[in-house]
């Protein structure tokens, strides 16, 4: 498979080339040159097959033969070696829970794929990879835990100073290495903004290489395509006739375009309900037909505090610019946080069941929209655990927390603190790798 950005159509370059790259020089995204449909036979087959059976035969259009395919097998095998349940929590609602991995965030998912993917094309590089990545939390922990002492890469984290909760920060900066924690005077936006001036900056590429991990890489984000068919293929019979709407909770928007492959690659989604917190900018371009990026808010579910979510570009381009059948396939809502704050209560009291700030985004967002002729899955992209410092004052007890995430919390942390300039990042950079 070819790729191209999606600021110059007509020319393509090689997965390796798009995947180590991360972002093209005229700063678009990178697309596959086409998206393939999957046989009927797969569809009709799916519910028999696991989880990794279902990642590689989704996966391998894209990445075999520049993988070659018993290699990529394994790749599959090993960075989906968790489970991700789809577990009913009331009738016709479904939640996929995608935390059971490493850091317990759906960003395990990408951040594994990419860690195997990118380690398998530079085994035959002769310098050092770099990896540069924004966080607005759990893109952090997923690719730095990812990339831990893989030889040959090194990890700049970029994360704003306070605007991520303790357990999130600890994933990250505790673990040394090959491993740096950028603390930044800033918002998300400004991290991901210094990352993107990294990748433009002359003379810093020709002393580095450089390479992005945030959804802006393909190696990232297509490999979340796989979780919208495994939940599509574990819905009880009685459900499978219904139509499905699959609700996201949205910051960057890499996960709900990875859900619009899923669809173009011919799996029965009837619906996408993109929701966000009060960063609403693609709700609003749903609405009005119009794109407005503006700076971020703060508010409790942090990893989706994004107000110019990069994935729109191929949004767009899945789209082709039209308004009209974009805003038909994908509803679009926002939840404030206190809407947040009595979903997480209420869901609990009646349900028995513990949303994190995000999932519960996706949770209001799915009830306020759905209809009888719907079976609704919302993604629940986080543990609960994760966010103590919200969740535990509204369900008035300990969550539970799982001892991966426990043992995080032992470690110290170590970052470095600048303020929100590429200067900063630049003698960060340079003091470290020369
Ligand atoms: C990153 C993140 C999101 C947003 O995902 P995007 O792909 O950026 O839209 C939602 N929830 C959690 C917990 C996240 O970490």
């Amino acid at each position: 498979m070819r790729y191209y950005s999606t600021n110059s159509p007509a020319n393509f370059v090689s997965l390796k080339e798009a995947v180590l790259k991360g972002l093209a020089d005229d700063n678009g995204l990178y697309m596959p040159e086409v998206i393939p449909t999957l046989p009927q036979s797969f569809f009709d087959n799916m519910h028999n097959l696991s989880l990794a059976e279902i990642g590689f035969e989704v996966l391998k259009p894209y990445f075999c033969p520049d993988i070659p395919e018993t290699v990529f097998k394994g790749i599959v095998d090993d960075a989906l070696n968790f489970e991700i349940p789809l577990v009913e929590i009331e009738s016709g609602i479904f939640s996929a829970e995608l935390f059971h991995g490493p850091t317990c965030a759906f960003k395990d998912v990408g951040g594994r794929f990419m860690a195997r993917i990118l380690a398998h094309f530079v085994k035959d590089e002769s310098k050092e990879i770099n990896i540069l990545v924004a966080t607005s939390g759990d893109t952090g922990s997923a690719v730095a835990n990812g990339f831990y002492k893989v030889p040959g890469v090194n990890v700049f984290v970029l994360y704003p100073k306070g605007l991520v909760s303790d357990v999130q920060e600890k994933q990250f900066t505790t673990l040394g290495h090959n491993i740096t924690s950028i603390e930044v005077e800033g918002t998300f936006d400004d991290c991901q903004r210094m990352v993107k001036e990294a990748f433009l900056d002359k003379k810093l590429n020709a002393d580095f290489i450089l390479t992005s991990a945030n959804s802006i890489n393909l190696a990232r984000f297509i490999p979340q395509s796989v979780y919208y068919y495994y939940a599509v293929s574990r819905l009880p019979k009685a459900q499978r006739d219904k139509k499905v709407l699959f609700c996201v909770p949205s910051g960057n928007f890499g996960n709900l375009t990875a859900g619009l492959f899923a669809k173009k690659m011919g799996l029965k989604v009837d619906q996408f309900l993109a929701a966000t917190n009060l960063n609403d900018v693609v709700p609003e371009y749903i609405r009005k037909g119009k794109f407005t990026p503006r700076p971020s808010i703060a508010t409790i579910s942090n990893a989706m505090d994004v107000g110019n979510p990069s994935n729109f570009a191929r949004m767009l381009d899945i789209y082709k610019n039209d308004h009209s059948t974009f805003s038909v396939e994908i509803n679009g809502d926002f939840v404030t946080d206190e809407q947040v704050k009595e979903t997480i209560i209420t869901v609990d009291k009646n349900l028995n069941y513990t949303l994190d700030p995000h999932g519960a985004v996706g949770y209001y967002a799915l009830k306020k929209a759905i209809t009888p002729e719907f079976v609704g899955i919302f993604l629940e992209t986080a543990h609960p655990a994760k966010f103590p410092e919200v969740v535990e004052p509204l369900i008035k007890r300990a969550v539970e927390t799982p001892q991966r995430l426990e043992d995080f919390k032992k470690g110290v942390k170590q970052s470095v603190e600048i303020k929100k300039e590429l200067e900063e990042l630049k003698k960060v950079l340079y003091s470290r790798l020369k």
